[in-house]
This record gives structure tokens, C-alpha cells and sequence, in this order.
């Protein structure tokens, strides 16, 4: 990593190669995530750890803004949520959000918070940013088992309408889907249509795909489930990358229902990191949202 524009760094998932995302930079106030997502893989690369602000975050923030190319997009919150409980104390993503604004950047936010976005839609509306917020069931008893540290999908779902309705572009992630456990036909393509009711322009979805460490926390919490992932993904799955992939028309199977709801409501769509580029797939001007903040053009600073 260029270590003089620390902590951004030009967005490589781990050098996913199947990674579709145009040319933009990176940002996580955070390190570690008190969500605790069992399919989480950042844990394979962080650790797994609550939320902890980055040593001297807003020091070298402000210090690599002017090094920035500002034409390029800063998604903030890959890695680590960028809006933990411990935001509410730190307000990190807040003050990263507002120096941004004053420099000209795009901002796409990735996250899985609740109630506490609502505190920065002032400071969110005076520049370029949009917010995929993450959604991956609306069953409240299965996300508390697989998101056990995040708010609620209901929650979730709620601010996401009031960013929308405040006028911030939003789209949704339907990521991962996991079989056996988030993957019933007709809860994902209802969860598609309260998306859209709550103002998604575009929807994102993905297969989970296993590192070591978070199958292990998957099967330890599914363990009724452990023999059918075991197949699915060490027999007759492959490897891309590092990671466990089902097999292809498993994948495609399991997105099926997201992507055929979301061009139903004429919705854009995308699926990450799959390699699934048909438009059946893909039918969206950016796989991950960026183009969201294309739709803004504020200049109120
Ligand atoms: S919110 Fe994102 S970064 Fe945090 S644990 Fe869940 S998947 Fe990982």
C-alpha cells in the first residue's frame, strides 16, 4: 500500500480477480467490526475484534486528502463498518465524510448501520454521496444469528427510506447469500421489493464465498448445516482467488430471485465478484454504486 495516502488506499479486494468495481479509493475509520458478522472475511485479514478507531485516523486523513486524485471516488466502510456503535463517540466517519465534502469527492458509504446515519444526513446532503446500505434477510431472528452485533434489518430498512426521502441516492446490498440459511426464493424477493419501497436505485448481490475462519464461525452457529456446506463448497465447489465458490449454477440459482425482483421493478443490478456478467446478472452502470454518486452534483460549500 502507498503508505503516503494512509488511510485511503486504491480498492483491491485482496486482489480479487473476478472484482468488477471501477478505479476508486478506499476508506475505514475502523479496524476490526462490532457487528461480527459470522461470514465476515475481513476477520481472516483483521482479526476478529470490535470496532477500534484507527491510530491517528484524522491526523493523516486530513494530512492524505491533498495528495488525493479527486476525480476518483472514496467508498468508505469496506472492511470495517463505518458506522459501529463506537461512531456515536468517535464520530470518525462523520468528520472523514465532512473533510471529503470540502474536497470535492464522491462518497459511497457501504454499511449495515441503523439510526445512527441519521445523524449525518445534513452533513451527507451537501455533497456528492450515496449509501448502500446492506440487507441480507428480513427475518429478524436469522440476522441476529448471522449479524449478531448489527442493527436490526427493520432498522436498517427504516433509515434507509429517510436517506432517501431526505434526497440521498441510494442503492442495497443483498450480500451474501448463504444456502441453507438467507437463500428462500420468495423472503429474497420480498426483501428486493422493501428495498425498493425504501428507495433502492439499484441492487447488489453475492454468493458468500468461505475462507477458514468464517465457515468455521458459520458451521459452529449452523451446525445442522455443516455436512451440506462442507459438500457444497469443499467437493464440488472451487477455488477463485483464495476463496471457497460454490459451483457455478448453484451461484446463479441463488442470486436468481434478487436480480430477476430487481428487473422486475426496474431497479438496476449487479452481483459482486461472481463473474456472472450476462444481463440476467448485471444490469447496472456500476457493479458497486459509484455511479449513485454521479446522480448528485451539490455544490453548497
Ligand atoms: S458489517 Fe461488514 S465489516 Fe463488519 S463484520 Fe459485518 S461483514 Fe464484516
Amino acid at each position: 500500500m502507498d503508505r503516503s495516502i494512509y488511510p485511503f488506499s486504491i480498492f483491491d479486494p485482496w486482489h480479487g480477480r473476478l472484482c468488477t468495481c471501477p478505479k476508486k479509493y478506499s476508506l475505514n475509520p475502523y479496524t476490526g467490526c462490532s457487528f461480527a458478522c459470522l461470514y465476515c472475511y475481513s476477520k481472516s485479514y483483521i482479526g476478529k475484534r470490535k470496532s477500534h478507531p484507527k491510530k491517528d485516523f484524522l491526523r493523516l486523513l486530513y494530512r492524505a486528502i491533498p495528495k488525493l486524485d479527486n476525480r476518483l471516488p472514496v467508498n468508505i466502510g469496506t472492511s470495517s463498518d463505518p458506522y459501529p456503535p463506537e461512531e456515536e463517540d468517535y464520530e470518525l466517519t462523520r468528520e472523514a465524510i465532512k473533510a471529503l465534502i470540502k474536497s470535492d469527492f464522491r462518497v459511497l458509504i457501504t454499511t449495515k448501520g441503523g439510526k445512527l446515519l441519521e445523524r449525518d444526513i445534513e452533513i451527507m446532503l451537501k455533497g456528492r454521496v450515496a449509501v448502500t446500505p446492506t440487507v441480507t434477510t428480513m427475518n429478524a431472528s436469522i440476522a441476529k444469528r448471522i449479524e449478531p452485533g448489527a442493527p436490526e434489518p427493520s432498522e436498517r430498512i427504516t433509515t434507509m427510506k429517510k436517506l432517501s426521502i431526505a434526497g440521498l441516492p441510494v442503492g442495497a446490498r443483498v450480500d451474501p447469500i448463504i444456502p441453507g440459511i438467507n437463500d428462500d426464493e420468495q423472503e429474497l424477493r420480498e426483501l428486493v421489493r422493501a428495498l425498493a419501497e425504501a428507495g433502492a436505485k439499484m441492487i447488489v448481490t453475492s454468493t458468500y464465498k468461505a475462507k477458514p475462519l468464517d465457515f468455521r464461525d458459520l458451521v459452529n452457529a449452523f451446525p445442522e448445516l455443516e455436512n451440506r456446506l462442507r459438500r457444497m463448497y469443499f467437493e464440488e465447489g472451487e477455488i477463485v482467488g483464495g476463496y471457497r465458490y460454490l459451483k457455478k449454477e448453484v451461484r446463479e440459482a441463488l442470486l436468481r430471485p434478487v436480480v430477476s425482483e430487481a428487473s422486475k421493478l426496474n431497479l438496476e443490478y449487479a452481483t459482486c465478484r461472481e463473474g456472472l456478467l450476462s444481463r440476467e446478472f448485471f444490469k447496472s452502470r456500476s457493479c458497486d454504486g459509484t455511479h449513485l454518486t454521479f446522480l448528485i452534483d451539490r455544490k453548497q460549500f
